[in-house]
């Protein structure tokens, strides 16, 4: 029996791939051999054996927190079941799921974020890159297609912008794509290698059509990718495999198109601090932070979607300002709504899971809850229609229906009953009745036949008879024929009726019945809420919606942003500017700036010290940019902002390092990128080129970067530099621009202040003194800075006046280096040579 058990165990285990088993054995989920080692590891399970094999088990219900570990420390879990016993031998087993970061909220494991939980899958066709991505708690299901360039570059900007999880990729594909790999390694994405036919599925479109019952797939804009649609089906196959379902819930498939996107490599899009910060790539001083105030799950995630997704669609995005703006007129409808907003649950997950039959009672209630709060909208006043009257009406309506059927705290097990509301069923009621007062019951019928008879009848139980009448001896001639005699005792003897066993009958199995019942009414109940299931998901897209334009426009008015005027075409010009983050997070006011471009100068070159806010300023420029091609709100006074078609923010690459590769090195590529890229219709933001390799070099490339930028491309670039000789190049197409510095005496204050024309100094010293470089050490700095520039010293005056002596150059450098720099520094061509011979009698002293 155990050999044969464990027969089937290995055979199944063989099946999981790489996936830990969880093999049912009665109440307990039972693992075995090196399973059983690893998680009676990592769980802190205590580990026994079977038949000299080391073996470990969880109780089946409290399994999910179980597996929910384990998915959380990366590994994926296949439950297996009893799906068949047999009259004789072992029961059949198959593995019904395989819980994954992909499918594990499907299932009801609460146990990921609330973001959204996408599992993505890619494959290159010849010159062309497809994409899915599908949220399988969710039903969200999403296609994009792009020319290939750098192909683990684009995909890695997936991964990041949607925070994927888990990843399906092609065997051969993924070997050629190092990069990648270490990518997902570095960021514990699984990764689940398929077989090439899945990819390239002659099937693909018809798959589909079945799936989603349609007759061609033009409804969804996808008939010119058809011959990529292998990498949707793919994902969709083996995720249905995954978790042993055909997920009807997932009904389209969305099209990303590229074309309305604005492009942003990765680069730049950590560069600005998007989502993650650089510091430590968690989102605490990002924009998506700064900008979040939703109150629903269904909010944020729509938020974080939204702010990954630049467009250049004016459209949409003036159609997305307007729903901001009807919000932002109507001020006093926010706090009310933003109140019955808060208490709205995860609507899609939730539909979801009653769809694919993973809801319990309590998921129901919560359902309705949130479905009574939609309904509540109604009543608020506003100026315009928050949300259609049909779907309120359904909301109201279910939310009625499933309030009325179940109780208001029911039970998770509906196996144990405690679910459905009593007065909701004539029947449950009595049944539930029956077996709760089972006593009281048998007590009245009992007295009924009393009365009957007129015969002192006692009501007893045994093991053998259940229950009866004793009557004494005295009284037994009184009884009629329907009392049938099964006991003697002494004194007395035992009866029992029909209508007696009867009841003690439905005694017995009320409960059961109470139990069966209540499924059938609440699988009635789940039957009926799917009907509307299509109304509820566009419920939950609505509420989305409000929430996220209404928590914008909530945020515009707490920070007085404005609704930048987009336009298809013309200058970019924004007035009073402020950094979103830096606003936001800052002590001291925010200095506002402008960002003015014109034909004659659409580059403007930026200098001034370190300190001074250069990097502010851009960073500042390309996020109120960024916001504007979100459909949002911006930062400033006013902005006028033509559609682009491309944003590169070139700014440090620190992050990059850790990557082994040559801070030079990515630099450079990341400046290719946008010399190969850019176009009149881009916004470029350039910090600091050239700063990784000599200075020579270093001025020679910025120098000629900027004359491409500003000469040929005509992007509308911001560049900031630390080269003073290109502030004074002879050529059209820039401006210089700097921050203004006011000196006062020794000091010296940045105004955060854009100003024309470049900066007057570096300052270097200054704020090298600002921040406690030792006077002794900063006069050394100057001598040098005099002796290397030839400068006279107009900038660096106050250092030496501010330091009592200068240090004696024995204090500082040992006595052969100044040796060596005495004879580096003798001028032999102009020397006579007995000027010569007696230097050379000086150093022998
Ligand atoms: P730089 O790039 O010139 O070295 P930064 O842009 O890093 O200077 O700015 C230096 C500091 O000044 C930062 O702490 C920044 O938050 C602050 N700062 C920059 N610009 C402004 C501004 N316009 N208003 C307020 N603070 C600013």
């Amino acid at each position: 029996m155990a050999g044969a058990l464990l027969d089937q165990y290995f055979t199944l285990k063989a099946k999981s791939g790489d996936a830990l088993l969880f093999f049912r054995l009665g109440d307990f989920y039972e693992l075995f051999a090196d399973d059983a080692l690893l998680v009676s590891n990592l769980l802190g399970i205590t580990l026994t054996q079977r038949s000299n094999t080391p073996m470990c088990g969880v109780p089946h219900h409290a399994s999910e927190s179980y597996i929910a570990k384990l998915v959380q420390l990366g590994y994926k879990v296949a439950v297996a079941e009893q799906v068949h016993k047999p009259e004789k031998g072992i029961a059949e087993r198959a593995i019904v799921e395989v819980i994954s970061p992909a499918t594990a909220v499907a299932r009801g494991a609460s146990l990921l974020s609330n973001q959204a939980n996408y599992m993505i899958s890619f494959y290159q066709y010849k010159e062309h890159l497809a994409v899915a991505l599908l949220d399988v708690a969710r039903g969200d299901f999403l296609f994009a297609h792009a020319l290939v360039d750098t192909l683990s570059e684009q995909v890695i900007a997936y991964l990041y912008r949607y925070g994927i999880v888990e990843m399906a990729v092609e065997k051969k594909l993924w070997s050629s794509l190092p990069e990648l790999q270490r990518y997902c390694k570095e960021q514990g994405i699984i990764v689940n290698l398929l077989d090439e036919w899945h990819f390239v599925n002659p099937n693909a479109v018809k798959l589909l059509q079945k799936h989603f019952h349609v007759n061609d797939l033009s409804g969804f804009g996808l008939n010119p990718y058809e011959r990529y649609l292998g990498v949707a089906t793919a994902l969709l196959v083996y995720l249905q495999g995954q978790l042993n379902d055909t997920l009807v819930h997932i009904s389209s498939l969305r099209l990303v198109l590229q074309e309305e996107q604005l492009w942003m490599d990765h680069s730049s899009f950590r560069n600005l601090e998007i989502t993650h910060n650089q510091q430590d790539g968690g989102d605490a001083y990002t924009l998506l932070k700064v900008l979040n105030q939703t109150c629903t799950v269904l909010g944020a995630r729509k938020l974080r979607e939204v702010v990954v997704t630049p467009l250049q669609n004016l459209s949409i995005l003036q159609a997305r300002q307007a729903r901001i703006e009807q919000f932002y007129q109507s001020s006093d409808l926010l706090k009310p709504l933003r109140e019955e907003l808060k208490g709205i649950y995860d609507l899609e997950r939730l539909n979801t899971k009653i769809m694919l039959s993973k809801a319990h009672a309590k998921d129901f209630i919560a359902l309705a809850k949130s479905l009574q709060r939609v309904a509540n909208m109604r009543g608020l006043r506003s100026d315009f229609t928050l949300m259609e009257a049909e779907l309120a009406t359904i909301a109201q309506m279910l939310a009625i229906k499933i309030f009325s059927t179940l109780m208001d705290e029911p039970s998770t097990e509906i196996q144990s009953g405690g679910v459905i509301r009593a007065g909701f069923d004539d029947k449950l009621d009595s049944l539930r009745d029956l077996a709760e007062h089972s006593r009281e019951r048998l007590e009245a019928y009992a007295q009924q036949e009393r009365e009957a008879c007129g015969v002192p009848l006692r009501l007893k139980e045994n093991r053998q008879l259940g229950w009866f009448f004793e009557v004494n001896k005295a009284h037994i001639a009184k009884l009629d024929t329907r009392f049938v005699r099964r006991q003697s005792v002494v004194g007395g003897e035992r009866y029992i009726t029909m209508e007696l066993k009867e009841l003690e009958e439905r005694i017995a199995s009320a409960h059961e019945e109470a139990v069966e019942l209540e499924r059938a009414l609440f699988a009635q109940l789940r039957e009926d809420l799917l009907e509307y299931f299509s109304a509820l998901q566009e419920i939950a897209q609505e509420i989305a919606d409000i929430d996220l334009f209404s928590s914008l426009a909530n945020v515009a008015i707490e920070r007085q942003y404005v609704r930048p005027q987009l336009k298809a075409s013309g200058l970019l010009r924004i007035d009073g500017g402020r950094h979103p983050i830096v606003e936001h997070y800052s002590e001291r006011p925010f200095v506002a700036n402008d960002v003015h471009f014109a034909d004659e100068h659409r580059l403007l070159l930026i200098t001034g010290p370190n300190m001074a806010g250069k990097s502010t300023y851009l960073r500042m420029s390309a996020l109120i940019v960024y916001m504007a091609h979100l459909g949002m709100f911006v930062p400033a006074r006013s902005a006028e902002i033509p559609i682009c078609d491309r944003i590169f923010c070139r700014v440090g690459a620190s992050d990059n390092l850790s990557r082994g590769q040559s801070t030079f090195l990515v630099e450079m590529s990341e400046t290719a990128r946008i010399l190969h890229y850019a176009s009149s219709r881009s916004l470029v933001i350039v910090d600091e080129v050239g700063r990784g390799t000599g200075s020579d070099d270093g001025l020679a490339i910025a120098r000629a970067i900027l004359e491409h930028l500003a000469l040929k491309t005509r992007s509308f670039t911001l560049f900031a530099t630390h080269y003073h000789e290109l502030t004074a190049l002879r050529i059209a197409g820039y401006k210089n621009i700097s921050l203004r510095v006011i000196e006062n005496g020794e000091e010296i204050f940045f105004t955060n202040e854009i100003m024309d024309g470049a900066a007057s100094g570096s300052y270097g010293l200054h704020v090298a003194r600002m921040a406690g470089i030792p006077p002794i050490v900063l006069a050394r700095a100057k001598t040098y800075l005099i002796q290397l520039d030839g400068l006279k010293g107009s900038d660096v005056d106050f250092v030496v006046d501010s330091v009592d002596v200068s240090p004696k150059e024995e204090e500082l450098f040992s006595k052969e280096e100044i040796l060596s720099s005495q004879i580096l520094n003798f001028n032999l061509e102009q020397q006579t040579p007995l000027e010569a011979m007696q230097f050379l009698a000086k150093l022998q002293k």
